[in-house]
């Protein structure tokens, strides 16, 4: 197969520039980076290499629209050209997309090869106006992606600020709910008897000016150390609904609501405010409570779950497994959903041990007539194995990635129209 070549490739970038200059529209170029692709090399010979690198531009191949335009422009380096986005949502999609077609391994020599990638995106003639500083923008957001939790990022000016310099993450916190610099992502949730949509878990991502995309893992303990956890989740819970109210009204849509707030006067009337204010039905709503964190203060919890519960409002326990509960704990804390571990929900496959945990905690939660959510699939045969095992609803990379708002209602788009509903089944 013809990997195009980088000079007609940058032609073809500079002619598409002229014609979108005249339409005054936009265009995209998205980089993309082959992860350890020398490893590769150096386990399985440069032949392998080579023939991975074919399978590879093969599968952007089939990705591509008909205008689309791709090259290999380093040693594991390719660049697609999308030379009719609208927007950055467009964009965005195009790169989870990319990103998703590869959680299917290759076929190499009878053995499964899994790649990683990363991708980086820059607009014309958002970021830059000509074919080259175009592409050292997208060069740039592809940099990025090494600190990021995403796998791809856009460009952005205020990330290229400094980034040196002591760091205090906590004052940096406070300001970050007024200067808007948290987002909601969004990843899709189906429902494993019929394939239909079933809703999203919506995830924070902040975007801190000097130091690029914070992780929630990162900045959420220590919002709850430093007091400001409130304000974040009353934000959280504000900017959920509000998006919601935009998806079709059967998709449910699932908040991670930390422990430390749960025992906060003002929750139950904060959702309630939320849910009264944006007009979304309280039964498409689900509080997401870790269950380690539940152990630490069951009584003043229990009181608000139980609130809730009675408002309509559906309560799920995160990251089931890790905690330790014993079964008594259901009798008391109201819920109606399971989330099993992603870290069991992995390897289940290959793991005798893990599968066994998945398999009893889906009879267990049947038991008590509870929900089973599995999050962390990555593959077909993961997703086929846990419907078989009774499983309700799927979450994971083999779906979707989380993506932001814009993304994810053109994600839904085109799940209805049955483009993506054929890959997920
Ligand atoms: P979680 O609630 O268990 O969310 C699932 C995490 O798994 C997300 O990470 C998601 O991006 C990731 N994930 C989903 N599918 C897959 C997959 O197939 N493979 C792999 N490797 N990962 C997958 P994320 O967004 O980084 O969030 C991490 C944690 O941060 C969340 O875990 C949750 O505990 C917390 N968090 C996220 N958003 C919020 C929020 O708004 N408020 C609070 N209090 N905590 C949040
Ligand atoms: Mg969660
Ligand atoms: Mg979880």
């Amino acid at each position: 197969m013809d990997i195009g070549s980088r000079e007609s490739f940058f032609d073809r970038l500079r002619s598409s520039i002229e014609q979108q200059r005249e339409r005054q529209g936009k265009l995209a170029l998205l980089v993309i980076n082959i992860r350890q692709f020398r490893q590769f090399n150096i386990a399985h010979g440069y032949a392998a290499g080579d023939l991975l690198l074919s399978r590879f531009f093969e599968r952007l191949g089939e990705l591509s629209r008909d205008n689309d335009h791709i090259a290999r422009i380093g040693n594991s380096d390719f660049a697609m050209l999308l030379p009719q986005v609208l927007n950055e949502g467009h964009a965005t999609l195009a790169a989870i997309k990319l990103l998703g077609s590869l959680d299917e391994p290759f076929m190499i020599d009878d053995q499964k090869i899994r790649l990683g990638a990363s991708v980086g995106i820059a607009l014309y003639p958002d970021h830059a106006v000509d074919a080259d500083e175009l592409a050292i923008k997208a060069e740039t957001a592809l940099n990025d992606t090494h600190q990021s939790v995403e796998s791809y990022a856009v460009y952005s000016s205020e990330i290229q600020a400094q980034r040196a310099g002591r760091w205090d993450i906590e004052s940096d916190l406070r300001q970050a709910v007024d200067q808007n610099q948290f987002e909601l992502y969004f990843q899709p949730q189906i429902d494993m008897d019929n394939g239909e949509l079933f809703g999203a878990e919506a995830l924070i991502r902040w975007q801190n000016g000097e130091r690029g995309f914070i992780r929630p893992e990162i900045f959420i303990p220590v919002a709850e150390q430093c007091g400001n956890i409130f304000e974040i989740t009353r934000w959280t819970i504000n900017a959920a609904l509000w998006a919601t109210k935009q998806w079709p009204a059967k998709l449910k849509v699932a908040v991670n609501i930390s422990t430390k707030t749960l025992a906060e006067p003002g929750l139950v009337e904060t959702v309630e405010n939320a849910l009264s204010i944006y007009g979304v039905d309280h039964g498409r709503l689900t509080l997401e409570i870790t269950e380690s964190a539940l152990l630490e203060d069951v009584s003043a919890s229990v009181q608000s779950l139980q609130e809730l519960r009675a408002l309509g409002v559906n309560i799920s326990i995160d990251d089931f497994g890790t905690g330790y509960s014993s079964m008594a704990y259901f009798k008391n804390i109201p819920a109606n959903e399971l989330k099993i571990d992603q870290s069991f929900v992995r390897y289940m496959l290959e793991n005798k041990m893990d599968q066994h945990i998945v398999k009893t905690v889906i009879k267990m939660a049947q038991g008590f007539e509870l929900k089973v959510v599995a999050e962390g699939i990555e593959d077909e045969m993961t997703f086929a194995a846990l419907q078989q095992l009774g499983c309700d609803i799927a979450q994971g990379y083999h779906l979707a990635r989380p993506m932001p708002q814009e993304a994810f209602v053109q994600w839904l788009d085109e799940f209805e129209r049955g483009a993506s509903k054929q890959a997920v089944r």
